[in-house]
């Protein structure tokens, strides 16, 4: 099955074999919210290779949240015309909601600039 980079960052699946989840639940689900599989299920590549290796996530997570709050109260602000103390109170919930997301794809996008994909493990060949 062929799989893309960008594809296999939003479903957050294994770098290297693109196949198996990194995380044991769901974004929404919101149970186990930080927990994260220790290797892949599918090939075992192991998904936590160092102390200190998810720092980098941090400043993507940074990075995503704050352009995502700046641009979703311009929006609300400026083209739908809400006042700005709805506009940030609809964001907070809004936040309160994709936090574990954005959490996630952070992770997700940090170890894809990491980890490079390996099609022999995604069909199986370990
Ligand atoms: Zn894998």
């Amino acid at each position: 099955m062929k799989s893309y980079v960008v594809s296999s960052i939003l479903a957050m699946t294994c770098p290297r074999c693109r196949q198996g989840e990194m995380f044991p639940t769901g974004s929404f689900s919101y149970r186990e919210p930080f927990t994260m599989h220790e290797h892949c299920p599918h090939c075992q590549q192991d998904l936590a290779p160092g102390p200190g290796f998810y720092y980098g996530a941090m400043f993507l997570s940074y990075m995503l949240t704050g352009w995502f709050c700046l641009a979703f109260v311009a929006i609300l602000h400026w083209v739908i015309g809400l006042g700005l103390i709805p506009s940030f109170a609809i964001l907070l919930a809004v936040t309160g909601i994709l936090f574990v997301w954005f959490f996630r794809i952070s992770r997700s996008i940090w170890i894809h600039i990491n980890v490079k994909f390996n099609p022999q493990h995604a069909d199986g060949i370990k």
